[in-house]
């Protein structure tokens, strides 16, 4: 059985292959293949409970699973501050991401929400049916969505009166605005009025809203910057036994993001998004809680979702990253959480030498190479190959020399601390 210490391991992820997810991306990355063709949404590099990684010592090949490894040294490998600070659990999760189909519009939960939330379901005994439990642990998700290629997302609330104009164009939706005046409320008591309305007034207003736009995209094609492109495909792919879903009307409410490689958003607790389609690098604090608003036959609790909305911040969090220097290769995502941060590195022509000291745990992802392998080694041992689609775990307090080679993209997710 392997032995937690101050050392570099290599992780080994675990895939999610939720519906949405594309059926190619994923497995290039990682080098592995798809026999049976399904869908690779998510790589989850990280501790949750859900799916926690495995921890490889490359000195003997004994392997743990993180989660494990963490509950018995928890000092070992996240290091005193990151404890007496966060607690005994790895702070983040780190994942790809990698969507053909848009996911559920959802929201999560601040970290108070998460605590009283999770006790009260622990306590009722909900957490027996997975299919209504709202709260799989008790953390909140602040997270970032790095793009890797176009990425094309919804978040937060437009302003109220492009909402409007949007709904005007759809004669069967102007009704859903009678009596709801144009101030700051008007955008919480429409999203209300649509995610209360009964499923029948849901096809009396959807049917002709599809067959309208679908109209008009056949005579001139919506383009990927006009809502009404992604509320045909969102329409498009829902399940047939389940098409008047009242998430569609949110890709009208909802501020349209495209991210390019490279380009990020933060989105904390109560701001209701969906990603629509592309590839990312996600990190997020340590959690599951999802709360979902649409476009999923998956169980929704209107009730939850809405007490848990933020309708005040209207603006986008988009993150720049930092500016690689001569001294600092590293572009860093800084984000307001104190859970993670995200940093890249991009190593053009020529290999980068780097040597680190870790100061909480880290986890390190590449997911490129150009056919060269980089290489990790710590004092007095035989360094380790890293490959594109290969992660490593750093517990705290290790000292770590690498070479990363030319041609390399190389993400890296820690716990920002301040000494
Ligand atoms: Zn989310």
């Amino acid at each position: 059985m392997l032995t937690p210490k101050p050392t570099l391991y290599q992780l080994e992820g675990g895939i999610q292959h939720y519906a949405w997810g594309h059926r190619g991306a994923i497995p290039q990355m990682l080098g592995i293949g798809n026999p049976h063709d399904q869908p690779h949404a998510e790589y989850w590099m990280g501790a949750h409970a859900d799916m926690p990684s495995l921890l490889i010592d490359p000195s003997n090949s004994l392997s743990m699973r993180l989660d494990e490894a963490i509950g018995k040294s928890p000092e070992t490998l996240l290091g005193k501050a990151v404890c007496s600070e966060l607690g005994n659990r790895l702070p983040f999760l780190f994942k790809v991401l990698a969507a053909a189909q848009p996911l559920s519009i959802q929201v999560h939960p601040s970290k108070d929400q998460a605590r009283q939330g999770y006790a009260a379901e622990m306590a009722q005994g909900r957490n027996l049916d997975p299919a209504t439990r709202l709260f799989s642990d008790d953390n909140h998700k602040p997270e970032i969505i790095i793009a890797l290629e176009p990425f094309y997302g919804l978040c937060g609330f437009r302003p109220w009166q492009d909402i409007k104009e949007a709904f005007l164009k759809i004669p069967q939706w102007a009704i859903l605005l009678d009596e709801l005046g144009d101030d700051s409320a008007s955008t919480r008591k429409l999203y209300e009025r649509v995610m209360r309305l009964e499923d029948l007034q849901l096809e009396s207003m959807l049917a002709p809203a599809i067959e309208q736009l679908r109209r008009l995209h056949n005579q001139s094609p919506f383009k990927p910057s006009d809502p009404a492109f992604w509320f045909l495909r969102a329409s498009d792919c829902l399940p047939a036994e389940h098409p008047w879903d009242r998430g569609l009307f949110s890709v009208f409410m909802l501020n349209l993001i495209c991210l390019q490689p490279g380009e990020s958003i933060f989105i904390p607790s109560g701001i209701l998004h969906a990603y629509l389609q592309g590839v990312g690098m996600e990190l997020m604090a340590n959690s599951n809680n999802v709360l979902r608003g649409g476009l999923t036959p998956k169980h929704m609790d209107v009730d939850a979702l809405l007490k848990h909305i933020d309708y005040q911040s209207t603006q986008t969090h988009f993150i720049k990253p930092s500016q690689s220097t001569s001294t600092n290769p590293w572009s860093c995502y800084a984000v307001p959480a104190r859970e993670f941060e995200c940093q890249h590195l991009n190593t053009q022509a020529l290999p980068v030498d780097l040597d680190i000291q870790s100061q909480g745990p880290e986890i390190w992802f590449m997911n490129q190479d150009q056919g060269e392998a980089s290489q990790l080694s710590l004092a007095g041992q035989s360094p380790i190959d890293m490959r594109q689609g290969q992660a490593v775990f750093i517990s705290a307090g290790t000292r770590l020399g690498a070479r990363i080679a030319a041609g390399v993209s190389l993400y890296r997710a820690l716990v920002p601390l301040s000494t």
